[in-house]
Protein backbone atom coordinates (compact mmCIF):
# COMPACT_ATOMS: atom_id res chain seq x y z
CA UNK A 1 0.00 0.00 0.00
CA UNK A 2 1.24 3.66 -0.71
CA UNK A 3 1.43 6.18 1.13
CA UNK A 4 1.51 9.76 0.74
CA UNK A 5 1.47 12.84 2.70
CA UNK A 6 0.60 16.49 2.09
CA UNK A 7 -1.04 19.24 4.46
CA UNK A 8 -4.00 19.94 2.44
CA UNK A 9 -6.28 17.35 0.49
CA UNK A 10 -8.38 18.94 -1.95
CA UNK A 11 -11.07 15.55 -3.25
CA UNK A 12 -12.54 16.61 -7.15
CA UNK A 13 -10.88 19.15 -9.51
CA UNK A 14 -14.23 20.86 -10.66
CA UNK A 15 -15.15 23.93 -10.08
CA UNK A 16 -14.99 23.97 -6.29
CA UNK A 17 -12.01 22.09 -6.06
CA UNK A 18 -9.46 23.70 -8.86
CA UNK A 19 -10.51 27.07 -7.38
CA UNK A 20 -9.43 25.83 -3.63
CA UNK A 21 -6.46 24.56 -5.01
CA UNK A 22 -5.24 27.29 -6.64
CA UNK A 23 -6.16 29.58 -3.95
CA UNK A 24 -3.92 27.92 -0.85
CA UNK A 25 -1.27 26.66 -3.45
CA UNK A 26 -0.82 30.04 -4.67
CA UNK A 27 -0.67 30.97 -0.63
CA UNK A 28 2.25 28.56 -0.13
CA UNK A 29 0.60 25.68 0.98
CA UNK A 30 1.43 22.15 0.00
CA UNK A 31 -1.98 20.88 -2.02
CA UNK A 32 -2.45 17.55 -3.30
CA UNK A 33 -5.59 17.24 -5.96
CA UNK A 34 -7.22 13.76 -6.01
CA UNK A 35 -10.20 13.41 -9.14
CA UNK A 36 -11.71 10.19 -9.19
CA UNK A 37 -11.65 10.83 -13.21
CA UNK A 38 -8.85 11.11 -16.48
CA UNK A 39 -6.65 13.51 -17.60
CA UNK A 40 -8.03 14.10 -20.91
CA UNK A 41 -6.20 17.31 -22.91
CA UNK A 42 -9.29 19.73 -23.26
CA UNK A 43 -8.67 19.91 -27.25
CA UNK A 44 -8.91 16.34 -27.58
CA UNK A 45 -12.67 15.57 -28.15
CA UNK A 46 -15.71 17.38 -30.05
CA UNK A 47 -17.55 19.70 -27.83
CA UNK A 48 -20.73 17.75 -26.64
CA UNK A 49 -20.05 14.83 -29.01
CA UNK A 50 -20.96 11.14 -28.04
CA UNK A 51 -17.10 10.18 -27.89
CA UNK A 52 -17.01 13.21 -25.43
CA UNK A 53 -19.45 12.17 -23.39
CA UNK A 54 -18.40 8.67 -23.62
CA UNK A 55 -14.87 9.99 -22.31
CA UNK A 56 -15.83 12.80 -19.22
CA UNK A 57 -19.21 11.58 -18.37
CA UNK A 58 -20.29 10.09 -15.32
CA UNK A 59 -21.46 6.77 -16.62
CA UNK A 60 -21.33 7.81 -19.92
CA UNK A 61 -23.64 10.58 -19.37
CA UNK A 62 -27.46 8.65 -18.11
CA UNK A 63 -27.86 9.18 -14.18
CA UNK A 64 -31.04 9.60 -12.68
CA UNK A 65 -32.52 10.86 -9.54
CA UNK A 66 -35.45 8.12 -8.94
CA UNK A 67 -39.15 9.57 -7.97
CA UNK A 68 -42.34 10.18 -9.75
CA UNK A 69 -41.07 11.85 -12.44
CA UNK A 70 -37.65 10.67 -12.19
CA UNK A 71 -35.33 13.26 -13.40
CA UNK A 72 -32.52 12.41 -15.80
CA UNK A 73 -28.75 14.36 -14.53
CA UNK A 74 -25.28 14.59 -15.51
CA UNK A 75 -22.26 15.31 -13.77
CA UNK A 76 -18.81 15.55 -15.20
CA UNK A 77 -15.92 12.68 -14.47
CA UNK A 78 -12.53 13.76 -15.33
CA UNK A 79 -9.74 16.25 -14.25
CA UNK A 80 -11.69 19.89 -14.79
CA UNK A 81 -15.21 18.07 -13.59
CA UNK A 82 -18.08 19.34 -15.39
CA UNK A 83 -16.76 22.49 -15.93
CA UNK A 84 -15.40 20.31 -18.89
CA UNK A 85 -18.46 19.56 -20.04
CA UNK A 86 -20.45 22.66 -19.15
CA UNK A 87 -22.07 25.20 -21.76
CA UNK A 88 -19.68 27.97 -20.17
CA UNK A 89 -22.49 30.11 -19.26
CA UNK A 90 -21.97 32.51 -16.71
CA UNK A 91 -24.26 33.98 -13.96
CA UNK A 92 -23.40 35.85 -10.71
CA UNK A 93 -25.89 35.05 -7.45
CA UNK A 94 -28.69 37.21 -7.65
CA UNK A 95 -28.25 39.60 -4.70
CA UNK A 96 -31.74 39.30 -3.33
CA UNK A 97 -31.56 35.85 -3.37
CA UNK A 98 -28.16 35.84 -1.54
CA UNK A 99 -29.82 38.13 1.09
CA UNK A 100 -32.32 35.65 1.79
CA UNK A 101 -30.10 32.80 1.89
CA UNK A 102 -28.30 34.81 4.39
CA UNK A 103 -31.46 35.99 6.51
CA UNK A 104 -32.66 32.44 5.98
CA UNK A 105 -29.49 29.96 6.96
CA UNK A 106 -27.22 32.89 9.31
CA UNK A 107 -24.60 33.22 6.70
CA UNK A 108 -21.86 35.09 8.24
CA UNK A 109 -20.05 37.43 5.77
CA UNK A 110 -22.46 37.16 2.80
CA UNK A 111 -23.34 40.72 2.08
CA UNK A 112 -23.49 41.77 -1.58
CA UNK A 113 -20.57 43.71 -1.29
CA UNK A 114 -18.03 40.32 -0.29
CA UNK A 115 -19.84 38.16 -2.90
CA UNK A 116 -19.65 41.17 -5.81
CA UNK A 117 -16.13 41.51 -5.02
CA UNK A 118 -15.01 37.53 -5.15
CA UNK A 119 -17.47 37.43 -8.26
CA UNK A 120 -15.02 40.22 -10.39
CA UNK A 121 -12.27 38.13 -9.07
CA UNK A 122 -13.02 35.20 -10.76
CA UNK A 123 -14.47 36.80 -13.79
CA UNK A 124 -10.89 38.18 -14.36
CA UNK A 125 -9.28 34.42 -13.81
CA UNK A 126 -11.65 33.47 -16.31
CA UNK A 127 -11.96 36.06 -19.18
CA UNK A 128 -16.02 36.32 -18.56
CA UNK A 129 -17.09 38.37 -21.88
CA UNK A 130 -19.92 37.93 -24.27
CA UNK A 131 -19.51 37.04 -27.73
CA UNK A 132 -17.77 39.37 -29.87
CA UNK A 133 -20.31 40.13 -33.02
CA UNK A 134 -23.28 38.85 -33.68
CA UNK A 135 -24.83 35.92 -31.70
CA UNK A 136 -25.57 32.33 -33.77
CA UNK A 137 -29.28 32.08 -35.73
CA UNK A 138 -29.94 29.15 -32.62
CA UNK A 139 -29.63 31.74 -30.07
CA UNK A 140 -30.95 34.57 -31.95
CA UNK A 141 -34.17 32.37 -32.26
CA UNK A 142 -34.58 33.45 -28.63
CA UNK A 143 -34.34 37.35 -28.61
CA UNK A 144 -36.38 37.44 -32.14
CA UNK A 145 -39.29 35.26 -30.19
CA UNK A 146 -39.03 37.28 -26.99
CA UNK A 147 -39.07 40.93 -28.73
CA UNK A 148 -42.40 39.77 -30.11
CA UNK A 149 -44.00 38.69 -27.26
CA UNK A 150 -42.86 41.71 -25.41
CA UNK A 151 -40.83 39.42 -22.48
CA UNK A 152 -37.24 40.10 -21.58
CA UNK A 153 -34.41 38.55 -22.86
CA UNK A 154 -30.84 39.30 -22.41
CA UNK A 155 -27.69 37.65 -24.16
CA UNK A 156 -25.70 35.61 -21.22
CA UNK A 157 -21.19 36.37 -20.50
CA UNK A 158 -19.67 33.16 -20.92
CA UNK A 159 -16.31 32.10 -19.55
CA UNK A 160 -14.70 32.33 -23.30
CA UNK A 161 -11.95 33.08 -24.48
CA UNK A 162 -11.45 34.24 -27.94
CA UNK A 163 -8.17 33.48 -30.32
CA UNK A 164 -7.32 35.53 -33.26
CA UNK A 165 -8.81 33.98 -35.70
CA UNK A 166 -11.89 33.72 -34.04
CA UNK A 167 -11.82 29.90 -32.26
CA UNK A 168 -13.75 30.21 -28.80
CA UNK A 169 -11.76 28.73 -26.47
CA UNK A 170 -13.87 27.50 -23.00
CA UNK A 171 -11.95 28.55 -19.99
CA UNK A 172 -12.48 25.34 -18.25
CA UNK A 173 -10.56 24.29 -14.73
CA UNK A 174 -8.16 22.03 -17.05
CA UNK A 175 -7.11 25.23 -18.91
CA UNK A 176 -7.24 28.07 -15.94
CA UNK A 177 -7.46 27.72 -12.35
CA UNK A 178 -5.69 23.87 -12.23
CA UNK A 179 -2.57 24.70 -14.18
CA UNK A 180 -1.93 27.38 -12.09
CA UNK A 181 -2.74 25.57 -8.88
CA UNK A 182 0.18 23.46 -10.44
CA UNK A 183 2.14 26.14 -11.05
CA UNK A 184 2.00 27.51 -7.63
CA UNK A 185 3.36 23.71 -6.55
CA UNK A 186 -0.25 22.11 -6.27
CA UNK A 187 0.28 18.08 -7.57
CA UNK A 188 -2.96 16.30 -9.11
CA UNK A 189 -3.76 12.55 -8.68
CA UNK A 190 -6.17 11.63 -11.78
CA UNK A 191 -8.20 8.48 -12.05
CA UNK A 192 -7.98 8.07 -8.13
CA UNK A 193 -10.77 8.07 -6.34
CA UNK A 194 -11.69 9.19 -2.74
CA UNK A 195 -13.19 5.40 -1.10
CA UNK A 196 -14.09 7.20 2.67
CA UNK A 197 -12.25 9.85 4.61
CA UNK A 198 -10.09 8.95 7.63
CA UNK A 199 -11.30 10.31 11.30
CA UNK A 200 -10.09 10.15 14.51
CA UNK A 201 -11.73 12.07 16.82
CA UNK A 202 -13.21 15.54 15.40
CA UNK A 203 -10.41 15.52 13.00
CA UNK A 204 -9.88 13.59 9.32
CA UNK A 205 -6.50 12.54 9.03
CA UNK A 206 -6.55 11.74 5.59
CA UNK A 207 -8.27 9.69 2.63
CA UNK A 208 -8.86 5.74 1.94
CA UNK A 209 -8.56 5.96 -2.41
CA UNK A 210 -8.42 3.62 -5.01
CA UNK A 211 -5.43 4.86 -8.01
CA UNK A 212 -6.60 3.03 -11.43
CA UNK A 213 -3.04 2.58 -13.00
CA UNK A 214 -2.88 2.81 -17.31
CA UNK A 215 -3.29 -1.02 -17.29
CA UNK A 216 -6.53 -0.96 -16.09
CA UNK A 217 -5.43 -2.34 -12.65
CA UNK A 218 -6.01 -0.97 -9.33
CA UNK A 219 -3.82 -0.08 -6.30
CA UNK A 220 -4.87 1.14 -3.23
CA UNK A 221 -3.35 4.73 -1.81
CA UNK A 222 -3.70 6.45 1.80
CA UNK A 223 -3.70 9.99 1.99
CA UNK A 224 -2.44 11.46 5.07
CA UNK A 225 -3.34 14.92 5.18
CA UNK A 226 -3.71 17.92 7.98
CA UNK A 227 -6.70 19.96 6.12
CA UNK A 228 -9.18 18.54 3.86
CA UNK A 229 -11.81 19.58 1.16
CA UNK A 230 -14.13 17.37 -0.24
CA UNK A 231 -15.41 19.15 -3.56
CA UNK A 232 -16.76 16.41 -5.26
CA UNK A 233 -19.86 17.74 -6.25
CA UNK A 234 -23.39 17.93 -4.77
CA UNK A 235 -24.19 14.56 -5.70
CA UNK A 236 -20.80 12.48 -5.01
CA UNK A 237 -19.59 14.80 -2.09
CA UNK A 238 -22.51 13.21 0.43
CA UNK A 239 -22.34 10.16 -0.75
CA UNK A 240 -18.09 10.20 0.51
CA UNK A 241 -19.52 11.84 3.53
CA UNK A 242 -21.77 9.39 4.28
CA UNK A 243 -19.71 6.65 3.42
CA UNK A 244 -17.12 8.33 5.97
CA UNK A 245 -19.44 7.79 8.77
CA UNK A 246 -20.83 11.87 8.81
CA UNK A 247 -24.42 12.35 7.79
CA UNK A 248 -25.75 15.27 10.30
CA UNK A 249 -27.81 17.89 7.67
CA UNK A 250 -25.72 15.70 4.59
CA UNK A 251 -27.62 14.06 1.93
CA UNK A 252 -30.70 15.82 2.39
CA UNK A 253 -32.25 19.13 0.69
CA UNK A 254 -30.99 18.22 -2.59
CA UNK A 255 -31.90 20.89 -4.71
CA UNK A 256 -32.35 20.97 -8.73
CA UNK A 257 -33.30 22.97 -11.88
CA UNK A 258 -35.71 20.46 -13.23
CA UNK A 259 -35.83 21.26 -16.99
CA UNK A 260 -38.72 20.45 -19.90
CA UNK A 261 -37.17 21.01 -23.64
CA UNK A 262 -38.63 21.27 -26.97
CA UNK A 263 -37.43 20.09 -30.19
CA UNK A 264 -38.21 22.91 -32.61
CA UNK A 265 -38.19 22.88 -36.30
CA UNK A 266 -37.44 25.31 -38.38
CA UNK A 267 -38.06 26.22 -42.30
CA UNK A 268 -34.34 26.98 -42.63
CA UNK A 269 -31.23 25.19 -41.59
CA UNK A 270 -30.04 26.71 -37.92
CA UNK A 271 -26.70 25.91 -36.74
CA UNK A 272 -25.61 23.08 -34.05
CA UNK A 273 -21.89 24.11 -33.11
CA UNK A 274 -22.52 26.20 -29.94
CA UNK A 275 -24.63 26.33 -27.02
CA UNK A 276 -27.08 29.54 -27.55
CA UNK A 277 -26.04 32.69 -25.31
CA UNK A 278 -29.78 33.75 -25.14
CA UNK A 279 -31.63 33.41 -22.69
CA UNK A 280 -35.78 34.53 -21.76
CA UNK A 281 -35.78 35.74 -18.14
CA UNK A 282 -38.92 37.76 -18.62
CA UNK A 283 -40.18 35.15 -15.38
CA UNK A 284 -36.42 34.89 -13.64
CA UNK A 285 -35.77 33.29 -11.35
CA UNK A 286 -38.20 30.85 -11.16
CA UNK A 287 -38.42 30.54 -14.66
CA UNK A 288 -35.73 30.53 -17.43
CA UNK A 289 -36.00 29.77 -21.02
CA UNK A 290 -32.57 28.89 -22.82
CA UNK A 291 -30.97 26.71 -25.50
CA UNK A 292 -29.14 23.47 -25.57
CA UNK A 293 -26.52 21.37 -27.14
CA UNK A 294 -28.18 20.41 -30.67
CA UNK A 295 -25.88 17.84 -32.21
CA UNK A 296 -27.76 15.58 -34.30
CA UNK A 297 -27.64 13.30 -30.99
CA UNK A 298 -29.05 15.68 -29.25
CA UNK A 299 -31.79 16.79 -31.80
CA UNK A 300 -32.90 12.77 -31.85
CA UNK A 301 -33.40 12.35 -28.20
CA UNK A 302 -35.17 15.42 -27.66
CA UNK A 303 -37.15 14.19 -30.49
CA UNK A 304 -38.02 10.53 -28.93
CA UNK A 305 -39.43 12.51 -25.41
CA UNK A 306 -42.32 13.55 -27.56
CA UNK A 307 -43.22 9.97 -28.59
CA UNK A 308 -44.33 11.76 -31.70
CA UNK A 309 -43.99 10.46 -34.98
CA UNK A 310 -40.07 12.16 -35.79
CA UNK A 311 -38.87 10.42 -38.75
CA UNK A 312 -39.33 13.21 -41.51
CA UNK A 313 -38.35 15.94 -38.39
CA UNK A 314 -35.03 13.99 -37.84
CA UNK A 315 -34.45 13.22 -41.19
CA UNK A 316 -34.19 17.24 -41.76
CA UNK A 317 -32.36 17.30 -38.43
CA UNK A 318 -30.19 20.33 -39.97
CA UNK A 319 -33.38 22.58 -39.63
CA UNK A 320 -33.83 21.29 -35.57
CA UNK A 321 -32.67 23.28 -32.21
CA UNK A 322 -33.34 22.14 -28.96
CA UNK A 323 -34.32 24.58 -26.26
CA UNK A 324 -34.93 24.47 -22.54
CA UNK A 325 -37.28 25.79 -20.05
CA UNK A 326 -35.91 25.46 -16.18
CA UNK A 327 -37.78 26.22 -12.68
CA UNK A 328 -36.85 26.56 -9.72
CA UNK A 329 -38.48 23.85 -7.88
CA UNK A 330 -40.31 23.94 -4.68
CA UNK A 331 -39.35 19.89 -4.19
CA UNK A 332 -36.32 18.40 -3.27
CA UNK A 333 -34.43 15.16 -2.39
CA UNK A 334 -31.96 13.33 -1.45
CA UNK A 335 -28.42 11.73 -1.77
CA UNK A 336 -28.32 8.15 0.16
CA UNK A 337 -24.95 5.95 -0.02
CA UNK A 338 -25.82 2.39 0.10
CA UNK A 339 -23.79 0.06 1.43
CA UNK A 340 -21.49 -1.56 -0.87
CA UNK A 341 -22.44 -0.06 -4.14
CA UNK A 342 -20.28 3.03 -5.65
CA UNK A 343 -23.18 5.29 -7.04
CA UNK A 344 -25.53 6.82 -4.38
CA UNK A 345 -29.08 6.20 -4.29
CA UNK A 346 -30.62 9.75 -5.78
CA UNK A 347 -34.33 10.86 -4.48
CA UNK A 348 -35.82 14.00 -5.89
CA UNK A 349 -39.91 14.96 -5.14
CA UNK A 350 -41.20 17.62 -7.30
CA UNK A 351 -44.32 19.63 -5.80
CA UNK A 352 -47.87 19.85 -7.40
CA UNK A 353 -46.70 23.43 -7.90
CA UNK A 354 -43.68 21.82 -8.73
CA UNK A 355 -46.03 20.35 -11.79
CA UNK A 356 -47.80 23.01 -13.08
CA UNK A 357 -44.46 25.61 -12.90
CA UNK A 358 -43.02 22.81 -15.46
CA UNK A 359 -46.29 23.07 -17.56
CA UNK A 360 -46.15 26.73 -17.95
CA UNK A 361 -43.00 26.61 -18.28
CA UNK A 362 -43.43 24.11 -21.61
CA UNK A 363 -46.29 26.09 -22.46
CA UNK A 364 -43.75 29.10 -22.73
CA UNK A 365 -41.04 27.87 -24.37
CA UNK A 366 -43.54 26.99 -27.46
CA UNK A 367 -44.58 30.33 -27.20
CA UNK A 368 -41.73 32.24 -28.16
CA UNK A 369 -40.52 29.65 -30.17
CA UNK A 370 -43.41 29.95 -32.82
CA UNK A 371 -43.35 33.61 -32.30
CA UNK A 372 -39.37 33.22 -33.55
CA UNK A 373 -41.02 31.44 -36.44
CA UNK A 374 -40.69 27.75 -35.78
CA UNK A 375 -42.87 25.81 -37.59
CA UNK A 376 -43.08 22.24 -35.29
CA UNK A 377 -42.68 22.21 -32.05
CA UNK A 378 -41.92 18.28 -30.59
CA UNK A 379 -42.07 18.85 -26.81
CA UNK A 380 -40.80 16.37 -24.12
CA UNK A 381 -43.81 15.01 -22.80
CA UNK A 382 -44.60 11.57 -24.21
CA UNK A 383 -47.91 11.83 -26.32
CA UNK A 384 -47.78 15.90 -25.69
CA UNK A 385 -48.89 15.74 -28.98
CA UNK A 386 -46.45 18.21 -31.84
CA UNK A 387 -48.16 21.61 -31.35
CA UNK A 388 -47.81 24.04 -35.29
CA UNK A 389 -49.59 27.03 -33.95
CA UNK A 390 -50.35 28.58 -30.80
CA UNK A 391 -53.47 27.71 -29.74
CA UNK A 392 -52.13 23.85 -29.75
CA UNK A 393 -50.14 24.99 -26.95
CA UNK A 394 -52.81 24.81 -24.21
CA UNK A 395 -52.84 20.69 -24.83
CA UNK A 396 -49.52 20.75 -23.21
CA UNK A 397 -51.55 22.40 -19.42
CA UNK A 398 -53.10 18.62 -19.52
CA UNK A 399 -50.86 16.75 -21.33
CA UNK A 400 -47.91 17.18 -19.16
CA UNK A 401 -48.27 14.90 -15.84
CA UNK A 402 -46.05 13.04 -13.32
CA UNK A 403 -46.41 9.83 -15.63
CA UNK A 404 -45.42 11.59 -19.12
CA UNK A 405 -42.63 14.42 -18.05
CA UNK A 406 -39.41 13.05 -19.67
CA UNK A 407 -37.41 15.56 -17.24
CA UNK A 408 -33.32 16.30 -16.87
CA UNK A 409 -30.95 18.42 -15.08
CA UNK A 410 -27.61 19.65 -14.90
CA UNK A 411 -27.69 21.44 -11.82
CA UNK A 412 -27.48 19.98 -8.75
CA UNK A 413 -26.48 22.01 -5.37
CA UNK A 414 -27.79 22.46 -1.32
CA UNK A 415 -26.80 18.73 -0.10
CA UNK A 416 -24.27 20.14 2.41
CA UNK A 417 -26.13 23.54 3.14
CA UNK A 418 -23.53 26.26 4.79
CA UNK A 419 -24.94 28.51 7.61
CA UNK A 420 -25.04 29.23 11.39
CA UNK A 421 -27.97 27.99 12.10
CA UNK A 422 -27.28 23.97 13.16
CA UNK A 423 -30.64 22.75 12.76
CA UNK A 424 -30.73 23.14 8.68
CA UNK A 425 -27.42 23.32 7.92
CA UNK A 426 -24.43 20.54 7.40
CA UNK A 427 -21.56 23.18 7.88
CA UNK A 428 -20.38 26.38 8.52
CA UNK A 429 -20.93 29.66 7.58
CA UNK A 430 -17.37 28.89 4.85
CA UNK A 431 -17.52 25.12 4.36
CA UNK A 432 -16.23 23.45 7.18
CA UNK A 433 -18.35 20.47 8.33
CA UNK A 434 -19.71 20.52 11.50
CA UNK A 435 -18.67 18.45 14.50
CA UNK A 436 -14.73 18.41 12.37
CA UNK A 437 -12.04 20.44 13.05
CA UNK A 438 -10.27 20.83 10.08
CA UNK A 439 -13.05 19.17 7.10
CA UNK A 440 -14.29 21.41 4.86
CA UNK A 441 -16.64 20.96 1.57
CA UNK A 442 -16.17 23.88 -1.16
CA UNK A 443 -18.33 23.01 -4.56
CA UNK A 444 -21.96 22.61 -5.17
CA UNK A 445 -23.37 21.25 -2.09
CA UNK A 446 -22.64 24.40 0.26
CA UNK A 447 -25.72 26.93 -1.82
CA UNK A 448 -28.54 26.70 0.40
CA UNK A 449 -31.03 26.63 -2.56
CA UNK A 450 -31.06 26.40 -6.55
CA UNK A 451 -29.57 29.99 -7.73
CA UNK A 452 -31.94 30.48 -10.65
CA UNK A 453 -29.30 31.17 -12.60
CA UNK A 454 -26.36 29.24 -14.37
CA UNK A 455 -24.33 28.29 -11.03
CA UNK A 456 -21.00 27.72 -11.88
CA UNK A 457 -20.03 31.34 -11.13
CA UNK A 458 -21.00 31.36 -8.01
CA UNK A 459 -19.70 27.91 -6.75
CA UNK A 460 -16.03 29.41 -8.03
CA UNK A 461 -17.01 32.75 -6.31
CA UNK A 462 -17.97 30.75 -2.91
CA UNK A 463 -15.01 28.69 -3.09
CA UNK A 464 -12.36 31.59 -3.60
CA UNK A 465 -14.05 33.12 0.05
CA UNK A 466 -13.88 30.26 2.27
CA UNK A 467 -10.43 29.42 0.91
CA UNK A 468 -9.17 32.72 1.83
CA UNK A 469 -10.91 32.17 5.33
CA UNK A 470 -9.42 29.00 5.65
CA UNK A 471 -6.18 30.89 4.89
CA UNK A 472 -6.81 33.56 8.00
CA UNK A 473 -7.65 31.11 10.36
CA UNK A 474 -5.42 27.68 9.68
C1 LIG B 1 -23.70 19.21 -19.33
C2 LIG B 1 -23.57 20.31 -18.31
C3 LIG B 1 -23.74 21.63 -18.71
C4 LIG B 1 -23.63 22.67 -17.77
N1 LIG B 1 -23.69 23.97 -18.19
C5 LIG B 1 -23.41 24.97 -17.30
C6 LIG B 1 -23.27 26.32 -17.73
O1 LIG B 1 -23.35 26.64 -18.92
N2 LIG B 1 -23.03 27.26 -16.78
C7 LIG B 1 -22.92 26.96 -15.44
O2 LIG B 1 -22.75 27.87 -14.63
N3 LIG B 1 -23.03 25.69 -15.03
C8 LIG B 1 -23.23 24.68 -15.92
N4 LIG B 1 -23.25 23.39 -15.49
C9 LIG B 1 -23.11 23.12 -14.04
C10 LIG B 1 -21.69 23.34 -13.53
O3 LIG B 1 -20.73 22.81 -14.42
C11 LIG B 1 -21.59 22.68 -12.15
O4 LIG B 1 -22.58 23.26 -11.31
C12 LIG B 1 -20.24 22.86 -11.49
O5 LIG B 1 -19.19 22.40 -12.31
C13 LIG B 1 -20.23 22.09 -10.17
O6 LIG B 1 -18.98 22.27 -9.55
P1 LIG B 1 -18.52 21.26 -8.41
O7 LIG B 1 -17.14 21.63 -8.03
O8 LIG B 1 -19.56 21.20 -7.37
O9 LIG B 1 -18.52 19.80 -9.10
P2 LIG B 1 -17.87 19.28 -10.44
O10 LIG B 1 -17.44 20.40 -11.31
O11 LIG B 1 -18.83 18.31 -11.01
O12 LIG B 1 -16.55 18.51 -9.96
C14 LIG B 1 -16.58 17.42 -9.09
C15 LIG B 1 -15.38 16.50 -9.41
O13 LIG B 1 -15.17 15.62 -8.31
C16 LIG B 1 -14.80 14.35 -8.80
N5 LIG B 1 -15.12 13.33 -7.78
C17 LIG B 1 -16.35 12.93 -7.38
N6 LIG B 1 -16.26 11.99 -6.42
C18 LIG B 1 -14.94 11.78 -6.21
C19 LIG B 1 -14.22 10.92 -5.34
N7 LIG B 1 -14.84 10.09 -4.48
N8 LIG B 1 -12.84 10.93 -5.40
C20 LIG B 1 -12.19 11.77 -6.26
N9 LIG B 1 -12.85 12.62 -7.10
C21 LIG B 1 -14.22 12.63 -7.07
C22 LIG B 1 -15.65 14.19 -10.04
O14 LIG B 1 -15.13 13.19 -10.89
C23 LIG B 1 -15.60 15.60 -10.62
O15 LIG B 1 -14.53 15.73 -11.53
C24 LIG B 1 -23.37 22.34 -16.40
C25 LIG B 1 -23.22 21.02 -16.01
C26 LIG B 1 -23.28 20.00 -16.94
C27 LIG B 1 -23.11 18.58 -16.49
Amino acid sequence: MTVVATEVLVVGSGAGGAVTAATLARAGRTVTVVEEGPYLDPDAFEPFSLAEMVAKYRHGGSSAALGRPAIAYAEGRCVGGSTEINSGLYHRLPLDLAQQWRDTYRIDEFTPDALERYADRVEEELAVTRLPGAPPPSSAVLERGAVKLGWRAVEFARVFRYEHGGRAVKQTMARTFLPRAVEAGARILPDCRVVRLLRQGDRVTGAHCERTRPDGTTEVLTITADHVFVCAGAIQTPALLQRSGIRRNVGRGLKMHATVKIAARFPHPVDHGDVPMHRVTEFAPSLTIGGSASRRGHVAMALADSAADYRDALEHWEHVAVYYAAIRSEGSGRVVALPGLRAPLVLYNLTESDMSRLARALVHLGEVLLAAGATELYPSVSGGGVARETRDLARWWDALDRRTANLMTVHMTSTVRIGEDRARTGADSFGRVWGHRNLYVNDASLLPDAPGVNPQGTIMALATRNAEHFLAIA
